[in-house]
């Protein structure tokens, strides 16, 4: 029975506990071997939390043994892990940077806080591009994470641990956050399930900010349904996050509703964008097809000022960046190079041995586009796209219910492959307009590339608020596709 906890969906680990098959501690110290003897070949976690998951576990199990069975929470007994940016008490946090790489949070996030109240295990804490800026966990100054697909190949970023993890079957749900495409790109290239919501549906509280005014926590699993009911449990206001708002919405309300009926939109451009690999390109033009084989109706839609989001992206992205990432100063966090005499010495030395190279061009780019006469000339403008291309998504949407496209260009590269900047800011060229324009947006494999034989996500992005939509879409193609399978080389082997 054991060996087989993993390739289990929320619904099912529940359903075991309940009707006393199997007890939490179980699942916990199944998923905690399987991560010592599998996560070597991906390297996704940084830290594992032996003790958390078997408390968690133990409440659990008390809370079953007492006859309150029925009031265990949305994740009760079901292993989830976080990205490396969110605050658990006691544990690391250290944005896979030396800066932080001595940080042991004094609180626990909000998002992760809900999951432990909906009854989670914690499993660890997952590893990321430094600070969330990347595409392909390189910038880790642990070492990078492994695609579970191909290990010659990046799992994507900036949330590639929490993609790889769960494509490996090393948890059942993990969180990640998503500034410009971080939880959507490597879900595509991992082949797994994977949401940002709308920006305001979870709180930000406890997570170390990038771009306050982009960044979003959403789960990533192998079924739309787990993905769901994860968002049931985190979402929803906070006080100590001003953007987090009060959502009543049941994520799992519409998936069972199908695809008939709804409007599809297609954004032409997007399917003609140079850079989009053939392969690609044939994965969303085919689910497309099953979409409308299921009674959606497909309708072009246009974004218009779409093709200025990733220019307005590198420039309010980096502008926030710089400003949140002032407070790693070597005085009241982070690393401190030691023997200076002055503060300003001392505060240079510290932040450019403890930041990489991106977190220091982010930085210094930032700085430079908020400095007098530059602010006016950059700032501005991207401020000034952001509302246009909001206001192309408003228009969008009076046409269709959600819209489809690709997540990435491309499918999962090798390490080293993508070695300049600009090229690697074009993995999100599909996805950073969502985060510009606040709405909700996800990846959803769609089977393997014909000649790569790489997973290759599909995007469906909703109306603000409305998540619900392309979740329902989500799970209407899930018929065809089937839930996101667990990469070959860690599914389980025959007869187990
Ligand atoms: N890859 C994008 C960047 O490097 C997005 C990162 C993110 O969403 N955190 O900024």
């Amino acid at each position: 029975m054991a060996a087989e906890f993993f390739t289990m969906g929320v619904r099912e680990l529940q359903a075991g506990l309940k009707s006393k098959q199997f007890s939490a501690v179980e699942i916990a110290d199944a998923a905690l071997e399987r991560i010592g003897g599998q996560d070597e070949r991906i390297h996704a976690f940084l830290e594992v939390t032996d003790q958390a998951a078997h408390q968690a576990a133990q409440a659990v199990d008390a809370a079953i043994a007492e006859g309150k069975g029925a009031d265990l929470g949305p994740l009760a007994g079901v292993p989830v892990a976080y990205k490396d940016n969110m605050n658990l008490e006691g544990t690391h946090t250290t944005c896979s940077s030396n800066m932080l790489a001595d940080y042991v949070s004094p609180f626990t996030a909000t998002c992760v806080q809900r999951t432990l109240q909906a009854g989670a295990l914690p499993l660890g804490k997952l590893n990321m591009d430094e600070f969330a800026f990347g595409s392909s966990t390189e910038t880790s100054a642990f070492g990078p994470t492994l695609n579970p697909w191909d290990p010659s190949r990046v799992p994507g970023g900036s949330s590639g641990g929490s993609a790889a993890a769960v494509a490996a079957g090393l948890a059942t749900v993990t969180l990640g956050s998503d500034t410009g495409g971080s939880i959507r790109q490597p879900g595509s290239f991992c082949g797994v399930v994977a949401v940002k919501p709308t920006y305001g549906v979870v709180s930000r509280y406890g997570v170390v900010a990038f771009g306050s005014s982009l960044d979003q926590v959403g789960p990533f699993a192998r079924s739309v349904e787990d993905a769901a009911l994860t968002l049931n449990a985190i979402a929803g206001h906070d006080p100590l996050d001003c953007t987090s708002q009060a959502v009543a919405t049941d994520f799992t309300a519409n998936l069972a509703e199908g695809a008939a009926g709804m409007r599809i939109g297609i954004v032409p451009a997007f399917m003609q964008a140079e850079g989009l690999q053939p392969e690609v390109k044939a994965k969303i033009t085919e689910a497309a097809e099953k979409l409308e084989a299921l009674g959606a109706q497909l309708v072009e839609v246009e974004l218009p000022n779409a093709q200025a989001a990733m220019s307005a992206y590198y420039v309010l992205g980096p502008c926030e960046a710089f400003s949140n990432l002032s407070r790693f100063d070597s005085v009241r966090y982070g690393f401190r190079d030691p023997g200076h005499k002055d503060l300003g010495s001392q505060y240079e030395a510290s932040r450019a041995k403890g930041f990489g190279p991106e977190a220091r061009r982010r930085i210094m780019l930032g700085s430079y586009l908020l400095s007098a006469g530059v602010y006016d000339r950059y700032y501005y403008p991207a401020q000034q796209v952001r509302t246009l291309i909001t206001a192309d998504y408003t228009a969008a949407f009076e046409r269709c219910d959600c819209i489809l496209a690709p997540t990435a260009p491309r499918t999962a590269f090798e390490f080293g492959e993508i070695s300049d900047p600009t090229s690697m800011y074009l993995s999100d060229m599909f996805t950073i307009s969502i985060n510009i324009a606040g709405n909700g947006g996800m990846s959803m494999p769609v089977g393997l590339g014909a000649e790569s034989g790489l997973p290759i996500g599909a995007q469906l992005i909703s109306p603000a608020f409305k998540d619900q939509n392309m979740l329902r879409a989500a799970a209407a193609l899930e018929t065809v596709y089937g839930p996101a399978p667990i990469a070959p080389a860690f599914a389980p082997k025959a007869g187990e």
